[in-house]
């Protein structure tokens, strides 16, 4: 659907965010506007060009982002990284030591290991795209807190609706329930594909994950095969 610019697209995201930032929104209205949603199109179709183009434009929304607290204890926002035409794009949860020191998403411990899942699959690290629900590290590696998803949820909405991918891979229990409006526990969710505005989302456990449980290494290979098969066609 080529019914709007991208960049218009994403402009307005801009122009809310910078609004918001002058006007001092508070947290009720923050969630009334959220509620109301914002992004409704999701072109397809479009240029790689347009495509990164639109993520430019949305990263700097990004980096002027003032939604919530966590921006006062950053210090970088991290956007998301690779192919702004990606078949494959993988959604994790936030940002954590070395994502914050170093700008990029999935660099630390827990991105070695994702960096050795997409390897595994045939890819490399710029054949998808690799983004997290919050683009500002919690303290401590603390969990996000809803108030914190829903503050984002442009950011990463908006990521998913310009790559418009075939299939966005969530990684653990936040991007799964986030992406699928969903309660019910990762191990539930994980290894099935669901439908996420026309596109194919399945839900796994997050790398961190399995650097603590090295056991189900096995069940997220499986679930990385139905993936590879699906973009294969063989599915
Ligand atoms: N964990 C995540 O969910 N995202 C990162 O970028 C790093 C670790």
């Amino acid at each position: 659907m080529k019914d709007d610019s991208l960049i218009k697209i994403v402009k307005d995201i801009r122009s809310r965010v910078e609004l918001e930032k002058e006007a001092g929104l508070d947290e009720l209205a923050l969630k009334q506007f959220i509620k109301r949603g914002s992004l409704t199109s999701s072109p397809a179709g479009f240029s790689a060009i347009e495509k990164q183009e639109a993520l430019d434009e949305l990263r700097e929304a990004v980096l002027s982002c003032g939604r919530c607290a966590l921006c006062r204890l950053r210090r970088n926002a991290v956007f998301g990284e690779g192919n702004a035409s990606a078949e494959l794009m993988f959604i994790g949860e936030a940002p954590g030591l070395q994502e914050d020191i170093q700008a990029r998403p999935f660099v630390g411990k827990a991105g070695v290991l994702l960096t050795k899942i997409i390897e595994a699959m045939g890819l490399k690290r710029k054949d998808v795209y690799i983004a997290n629900c919050l683009k500002c590290r919690p303290p401590q590696n603390r969990n996000p807190l809803p108030a914190e998803i829903a503050a984002c949820r442009d950011f990463f909405m908006g990521q998913i609706r310009i790559i418009c991918p075939k299939v966005i891979c969530c990684l653990g229990k936040f991007a799964a329930q986030t992406v699928l409006m969903s309660e019910e526990p990762i191990s539930r969710l994980r290894g099935k594909f669901y439908e996420f505005e026309g596109i194919k989302a399945m839900p796994t456990f997050h790398p961190a994950y399995l650097l603590r449980n090295p056991q189900d290494k096995r069940l997220v290979w499986e679930d990385m095969k139905k993936i590879r098969d699906y973009l294969r066609g063989r599915s």
